[in-house]
């Protein structure tokens, strides 16, 4: 057993297990208030998944209230509360800020590095550990050691270590090739904790039929998404953005959006409703199929819509409307423009299931809150035992919004820690 060597013999020992966004914030937070940290992460540098949120962009935090934030988690948001409260949005901000990361927020209250670089959060939290005098071994954590419900170290694959309190910031279950792979869940299990199940979140969708295929890597902007539960005819989610067609089915920010609304997607029970042209009514919309008809009065219908619709879209739009693409414009009637407007208003794909965990934002179950202090994010059943970030259940919409969860949660978990409370 190798005790870590303390450079002040009074301070609290605390190990924090995971070097992304919650286990960088909770070593910075400990060693802040005087505690000797050690920060094991498997991979050979820190902040994998980090460097690739957002685009590479790193939406950071999101420029809202507490109210406000917590209508973006639609998984145990009350348990975020004093999380949130004791590190807010604001203070995420301000403390890349001081850490000399300029921010700018953009539509949706998104705040981004103004860099645009999300190699600049990973290296300013980086810099931050370091000169607090973090000590950071890339090391796999193995197991949790515990004795009579008190955590007193861990097991790496380099040998034990002690501590007063471990942190264990091990992430979610998607996109494993950063280093989040499930560990955490282990480790609670491990310890008696139940762990919640576990599915994925912000993530394509697969669709039934042939159309996504005949459609795939053809992106839309600006289009109207309304997701319905076939089964009571309830609107689900709806709301306007990009979206893209794929081999399998649907993706793009607004379909991962929209994920996360549809807890019962296994029943099949989805529909997706796209808007090919949301700022056009129908009147609008006739209005303009007979401008383009006239323009093109002598072509066949196929060779009619270029205006009106991407390439890609063509033959599979020309299907859907029943009308025989050879067909010359002028002689389309009135019914059949009738159609076309149906399907460009109502683009109907039924949805079958989501993608796998790996392709998710995030994942969606963890540590179950109710075994979680949410004043102090300490194991109700372990004493010394913190949790933060996404291994716990917790997530939420894109927008910023599961960074900040790690961050707040990391802080509080950080501070409780360094007091041993
Ligand atoms: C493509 C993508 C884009 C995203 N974009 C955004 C965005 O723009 N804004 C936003 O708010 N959220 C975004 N997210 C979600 C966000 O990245 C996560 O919610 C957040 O990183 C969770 O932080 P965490 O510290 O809990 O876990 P992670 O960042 O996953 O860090 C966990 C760390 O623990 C380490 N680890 C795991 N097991 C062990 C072990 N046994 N021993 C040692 N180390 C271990 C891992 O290697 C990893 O480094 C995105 C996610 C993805 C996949």
């Amino acid at each position: 057993m190798t005790s870590m060597t303390p450079s002040n013999p009074d301070a609290r020992h605390v190990i924090v297990v995971g070097g992304g966004a919650a286990g960088m914030m909770a070593a910075i937070t400990t060693a802040e208030l005087g505690a000797d940290v050690v920060l094991l992460e498997k991979n050979d540098r820190l902040g994998k998944k980090l460097r690739i949120t957002g685009k590479g962009r790193c939406n950071v935090t999101n420029d809202c209230d507490l109210n406000e934030f917590l209508s973006n988690v639609p998984t145990n948001p009350r348990f975020l509360y004093t999380a949130l409260s004791k590190f807010s949005t604001a203070d995420t901000q301000s403390f890349f800020e001081a850490l000399g990361v300029p921010l700018k927020t953009e539509r949706g209250k998104r705040v981004f590095p103004q860099s645009d670089k999300a190699g600049d959060i990973v290296a300013a939290l980086d810099r931050k550990c370091r000169s607090l005098g973090v000590k950071i071994l890339h090391q796999k954590v193995r197991e949790l050691l515990v004795e009579g419900q008190v955590a007193y170290g861990v097991r790496t694959s380099e040998g034990d270590l002690q501590a007063d309190a471990i942190i264990v910031c091990t992430g979610g279950k998607s996109y494993p090739t950063t280093g989040s792979d499930g560990d955490g869940y282990r480790f609670a299990e491990s310890v008696g904790h139940t762990v919640t199940k576990i599915s994925p979140s912000l993530v394509p969708l697969v669709a039934d039929g042939r159309l996504c295929p005949s459609m795939q890597g053809l992106s839309l902007k600006n289009v109207a998404l309304t997701i319905v539960d076939k089964t009571t005819q309830k609107v689900v989610y709806r709301d306007f953005g990009e979206m893209m067609f794929t081999h399998f089915g649907l993706t793009g920010p607004l379909i991962l959006s929209a994920s996360a609304h549809l807890a019962d997607i296994d029943q099949k029970k989805y529909e997706a409703h796209i808007d090919l042209k949301p700022a056009l009514d129908e009147k609008m919309l006739n209005a303009r199929i007979l401008s383009d008809f006239e323009k093109y009065r002598n072509r066949d219908f196929l060779n009619a819509l270029d205006d009106l619709l991407p390439q890609k879209m063509i033959a599979p739009f020309v299907h859907l409307c029943e009308i025989d693409g050879r067909k010359k414009v002028h002689s389309i009637t009135r019914e059949e423009r009738e159609r076309m407007i149906r399907v460009l208003k109502d683009l109907s794909v039924p949805l079958i299931g989501f993608r796998p965990i790996n392709e998710a934002i995030v994942t969606r179950g963890g540590v179950h809150v109710k075994e979680i202090d949410p004043k102090t994010m300490q194991s109700k059943l372990i004493s010394g035992l913190y949790f933060a970030g996404e291994v716990l259940d917790v997530d939420a919409y894109t927008g910023g919004f599961n960074l900040q969860i790690a961050f707040s949660t990391a802080y509080l978990a950080g501070t409780s820690a360094a007091c041993g409370i």
